[in-house]
């Protein structure tokens, strides 16, 4: 008997999570040492992490016997007071993939629609399906999200809308007024996921103020994340802030243990530690500028990016791809974004980078002969 069929249709179809190819793959499938691949394939902090949350992870180790705090109470403290809302408005997650999910758990089931974007995070149409709900996708408009377009898909079985902001594998960022004004036009009964995982990314200028909104829009979730400029992404540890009433349902599907004991006191300690994310800033903004003057040189297009990677479009970038991981540089290739033209390169160190850009040129060369 195929067991499989005894799974429900939604579930059967349900095409898996492609992740960035990690290094000890690579190294197992071409015969390559590891210390000599370059992966830029997961938006992943070259800086590692803060050294305050380094020495904080060696002092837990000490407790793993025991069972975390499954209210995150420390984590829960240091959240409420470094962005000012009150700590039965948040929802601490193993990764901020589990708010997504977590979301799509307590609001979704069969028979609603949720909708996102053409190209945005992958997480949002499987955790959309994964509650039996319909994915509404709105194409993109210049590859970023088309907000009429969202208006106009919203019907009375809508329950959920996620947005990325700035988006991925796009890079493209929202204004912060043209977003303010859809989620006011957005009727009371829909929910707006609003994922900020790059927020960190982002100049003073462009940060997000939607924390700020919560007080007006009892239907809005704002996911923030450890993985990325934190540099926490092994850990699994990310948060959502919104409504306290919203946050009960979240809690409700929520697993007691979801976060673990290493990964709240290594956020709270990096919450501390803003020279760290002042440092995480700077390095990109110098590789962001590194990546894309190399695209230029190369005469390559690239969409502009907002956060700590760069989609670039290359001639036969399935192929292009192949060659990079031959020589050593993972990346992403994003044709299941639907975009098989373009990979997708996240921003590393100067010398991460200066390899990425070598590599890239003696292909697009020795195919150009
Ligand atoms: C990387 C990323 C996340 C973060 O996922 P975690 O589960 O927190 O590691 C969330 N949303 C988007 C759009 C991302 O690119």
């Amino acid at each position: 008997m195929n067991l499989s069929s005894l799974a429900p249709n939604y579930i059967r179809t349900i095409a898996p999570y492609q992740g960035g190819k990690p290094i000890s793959e690579l190294a197992r499938e071409m015969g390559l040492i590891e210390a000599e691949i370059v992966k830029l394939a997961s938006n992943e902090n070259p800086l590692g992490i803060s050294p305050k949350a380094q020495m904080a992870i060696e002092d837990a180790i000490a407790d793993i016997a025991r069972y975390p705090d499954g209210n995150s109470f420390a984590l829960r403290d240091a959240v409420s007071k470094k962005f000012n809302v009150k700590t039965n408005q948040l929802v601490f997650g193993n990764g901020s993939n589990d708010i997504l999910e977590l979301a799509a758990r307590a609001f979704l089931h069969a028979g609603c629609e949720a909708i996102y974007s053409q190209h945005a995070f992958a997480v949002y149409s499987l955790v959309i399906q994964a509650a039996g709900a319909a994915g509404v996708v709105i194409p993109a408009k210049n590859y970023a999200h088309d907000l009429d377009g969202f208006l106009k898909a919203i019907t009375p079985k809508t329950k959920l809308i996620f947005i990325a902001n700035p988006n991925n594998p796009t890079g493209t960022l929202l204004k912060k007024d043209a977003l303010k004004t859809f989620i006011y036009t957005v009727p009371r009964y829909v929910l707006i996921v609003l994922d900020e995982a790059y927020d960190e990314y982002l100049s003073a200028e462009d940060k997000s103020e939607a924390i700020s909104w919560l007080a007006e829009f009892d239907n809005l979730i704002i996911s923030r994340t450890f993985s990325k400029a934190y540099g926490l992404a092994g850990l699994r540890v990310g948060f959502g802030l919104m409504h306290a009433g919203v946050a009960d349902m979240l809690n409700r599907v929520r697993q007691p243990f979801n976060v673990n004991s290493i990964a709240q006191v290594a956020a709270v300690a990096s919450l501390a530690d803003d020279d760290f994310v002042a440092r995480s800033y700077a390095a990109n903004q110098a590789g962001m500028a590194q990546l894309t003057q190399g695209f230029t040189q190369l005469g390559l297009e690239y969409i502009p990016s907002s956060a700590n990677f760069v989609s670039f479009a290359v001639k036969d970038a399935a192929n292009v791809n192949q060659k990079l991981l031959q020589n050593g540089v993972i990346v992403r290739p994003i044709a299941n974004y639907g975009m098989p033209d373009y990979l997708r390169v996240s921003v590393g160190l100067f010398r991460e980078n200066a390899r990425f850009l070598e590599v890239l040129q003696m292909i697009i060369k020795s195919s150009a002969k």
